[in-house]
């Protein structure tokens, strides 16, 4: 392979730098006959905290599909994917070159009846253990729960699983090497999965002032997903003829979402940036995702590096450009911390050492 230069402000730090890449790996050390590939900033590889590659409205989706949803995250400059619930089976993507690098975590395990049809894998209380032990087994690492869900019978936002069911499921997952993530949208799930030792909320729109003191200390992390979010006044105007209390659940959710990202931002919840492509949503829009927490109040910085080195480094990769790592960044023609809006234009992104867009 011949080796490529680039040149300019490498984020996070923004020294000016001449960056080769050899054989996949980055290299400050110039190799002979390198071909200046590109100038500009120079951002290690974006991450998509919570994505769910070959999910849509019905259900899992075929591969060429999953090809196209991944080329589109892909070009957007997203090179680490943690998928947050599949039904569809995507493991041949880590045997591609030239997709993003995934994380996957198996299927949603839901109450029955109580998610999203063809999505997860659905279960009664007694089931969630074998259920969980299943997934964490499919999966790299990670599990997804649906922590909490509209109940037909409570007109309202209920927990999916009792909390000795959870309890149980999640040291059944730790057990297996696996960690833990639920959808929470409400108040009432989240402390038995706290008790329950979980590892990240998916949401998390209920928070208390209490559970942000228990994130902290138990070292659990958070992904927003603001664009979701901002759907609730729809989830509300579906609900409100048939649901009432759920809709008006959803609307105070909906009115205190700011409040309580930024109240975690402040406890000191590590946040990560997660598009939740796939379903309803788009995939491609981590940058939207990151210009709506900017929006919110969080600094450029802070978002972009939950975006990039931070959000790498939580998922177990190289948080910078040093030497050796892995030739994941993409190049963007101006300041991406001066100007987010520059993440929809990048110049070249390169993954696995390969200009790949
Ligand atoms: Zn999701």
């Amino acid at each position: 392979m011949s080796a490529l230069r680039f040149s300019g402000p490498v984020l996070p730090d923004g020294e000016v730098r001449e960056l080769f890449v050899v054989d996949g790996v980055v290299t400050y050390e110039r190799p002979a006959g390198a071909e200046t590939a590109a100038e500009g900033w120079i951002v290690p590889g974006l991450v998509d905290a919570h994505n769910h590659l070959g999910l849509e409205d019905g259900g899992a989706v075929p591969d060429d599909e999953v090809e196209r949803q991944a080329i589109a995250d892909r070009d957007s400059g997203v090179l680490l994917t943690r998928d947050c619930g599949s039904p569809a089976d995507t493991r041949w993507v880590q045997e591609r070159e030239d997709l993003p690098r995934l994380i996957r975590c198996g299927r949603h395990v839901a109450r029955t009846r109580r998610y999203i049809r063809n999505y997860g894998q659905e279960v009664e209380p007694d089931g969630l253990v074998d259920a969980v032990d299943a997934q964490a087994r499919a999966g790299d690492g990670w599990v997804k729960l649906v922590g909490d869900w509209i109940s037909r019978e409570e007109g309202d936002l209920a927990p999916s699983f009792p909390a000795d069911a959870v309890t149980a499921a999640i040291e059944v997952a730790h057990a297996q090497g696996a960690k833990v993530t639920a959808h929470c949208f409400g108040e009432d799930s989240l402390g038995p999965l706290l008790d329950a030792g979980i590892d990240c909320i998916e949401h998390g729109t209920g928070l208390t002032e209490a559970h942000l003191e228990r994130m902290v200390a138990q070292g659990v992390a958070l992904v927003p997903t603001v664009l979701q979010t901002s759907k609730f006044p729809e989830f509300s105007a579906q609900g409100r003829v048939k649901f009432p209390a759920y809709s008006a659940t959803m609307d105070t959710l909906f009115q205190r979402r700011r409040d309580v990202l930024m109240a975690a931002h402040d406890a000191g919840v590590a946040l990560y940036v997660g598009s939740d492509g796939g379903g309803s949503t788009r995939h491609g829009v981590l940058h939207e995702e990151i210009r709506a927490m900017a929006d919110m109040g969080l600094s450029n910085e802070y978002v972009l590096g939950a975006a990039s080195w931070r959000g790498r480094a939580w998922l177990g990769w190289n948080p910078g450009l040093d030497e050796g790592d892995a030739a994941d960044f993409v190049v963007y023609p101006r300041n991406p911390l001066e100007d987010l809006s520059v993440l929809t234009e990048p110049a070249r992104v390169v993954l696995r050492g390969r200009v790949v867009a």
